[in-house]
C-alpha cells in the first residue's frame, strides 16, 4: 500500500465520505480511460429515428463507412412513442421513477430496430450498455448499439417538479463518453445545431456555432436541444470537456464531425 493509499485509508475510516480532506486524498489518482478511442453518438429519437426510413437510412450507410477508421458506441433516444407513454402515466399521476421505465422501454425498442438493420454487418445491440461485452465488440467491429436512457429506473431521481424524468437518453449517452473515459460525444439531431430560440417555433432564431455551458444559461438555453442535467454534467466533467450537436439530416455531417470538424454546435464546459 502507497502513502496515499493509506493516507486515503485513514481518512476513510474517520471521516464523513464528502468530507473535505478524505475528496482531496481521493483524487490523487490520476485520472483513467476505460475506452479513449471510442466516441459515443446518440441518434435522436423525436429528432431522428421517428422520421423513419428517409433519416434512418443514410445514417446506417454514414456508421458503416465510418466504423472502419472510428470506433462508435452509437445510443438511441426515446421520442415521440416516449412522449405519449409519459402523458398517459402522468395523467394517472404515476411517478417519475415509473415513467423511467417506460421511457427506457421506448429507446430499447429503437436500439433494436438500429440493430437489426446493422447486423448483418456484425454490429450488435448490448443490454444496460455495462462494460462486459462492449470491449469486445469495438475490437472486433468497431461499433456496438446501446439503449441510451440511464439505467436509473425506479431510482431515477425526480425533478423538483412533476414526474417527467429529468435524465433521459441524451443525459444516458453523455453518462456513457464519459465514465469511460470516450474521446468525444456527438448528439445526432434534426437541426444544424442551437439556435438562440427553437427553430421550429421561431423563424427569426439565429445559430450559434459555439457556446458554453455558462453561456447558454444566461441565455436561458438550458432548456433546448439538450435536457439540461447534461449541462451541469458537462460541466464537472472529467474527460468530455465538450460536446457537438449535428444535423444528422444532412448527409456527411456525422462523417465530418467524427473527424473532429466542426460542423454543428459544439457546447464547451468552460
Ligand atoms: P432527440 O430526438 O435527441 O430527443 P429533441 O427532439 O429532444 O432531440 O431535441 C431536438 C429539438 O430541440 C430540435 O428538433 C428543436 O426543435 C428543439 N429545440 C428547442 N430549442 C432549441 C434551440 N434553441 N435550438 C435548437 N433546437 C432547439
Ligand atoms: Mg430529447
Amino acid at each position: 500500500m502507497d502513502n496515499t493509499t493509506a493516507e486515503l485509508e485513514a481518512l476513510l475510516m474517520q471521516r464523513s465520505l464528502t468530507d473535505a480532506d478524505l475528496q482531496a486524498a481521493a483524487e490523487q489518482a490520476a485520472d483513467f480511460r476505460i475506452m479513449p478511442d471510442a466516441t459515443v453518438i446518440k441518434i435522436g429519437g423525436q429528432s431522428v429515428i421517428d422520421r423513419g426510413r428517409s433519416a434512418v437510412y443514410p445514417l446506417v450507410d454514414e456508421i458503416l463507412a465510418a466504423r472502419k477508421t472510428h470506433k462508435l458506441m452509437i445510443g438511441t433516444g426515446a421520442g415521440t412513442r416516449a412522449r405519449h407513454l409519459y402523458s398517459i402515466a402522468a395523467g394517472l399521476n404515476l411517478p417519475a421513477g415509473l415513467l423511467s421505465q417506460l421511457g427506457a422501454s421506448v429507446a430499447d425498442q429503437n436500439a433494436v430496430m438500429l440493430g437489426t438493420l446493422l447486423a448483418k454487418h456484425g454490429i450488435s445491440v448490448v443490454d444496460g450498455a455495462g462494460l462486459s461485452a462492449v470491449p469486445l465488440f469495438l475490437e472486433d467491429v468497431n461499433a456496438v448499439i446501446f439503449s441510451g436512457m440511464p439505467p436509473y429506473k425506479l431510482w431515477m431521481r425526480p425533478a423538483p417538479e412533476g414526474v417527467i424524468p429529468p435524465y433521459r437518453t441524451d443525459a444516458g449517452c453523455f453518462l456513457m463518453a464519459e465514465q469511460f473515459g470516450c474521446k468525444a460525444m456527438i448528439y445526432v439531431k434534426d437541426e444544424d445545431g442551437l439556435y438562440t430560440a427553437n427553430p421550429k417555433t421561431s423563424k427569426d432564431a439565429t445559430f450559434i456555432a459555439k457556446i458554453s455551458v455558462d453561456e447558454m444559461k444566461a441565455k436561458g438555453l438550458h432548456d433546448s436541444i439538450l435536457e439540461f442535467p447534461v449541462l451541469d454534467l458537462l460541466k464537472a466533467s472529467r474527460h468530455i470537456r465538450q460536446v457537438q450537436v449535428v444535423n444528422g439530416l444532412v448527409p456527411g455531417n456525422l462523417t465530418r464531425a467524427l473527424a473532429g470538424e466542426h460542423v454543428g454546435t459544439i457546447i464547451t464546459a468552460s
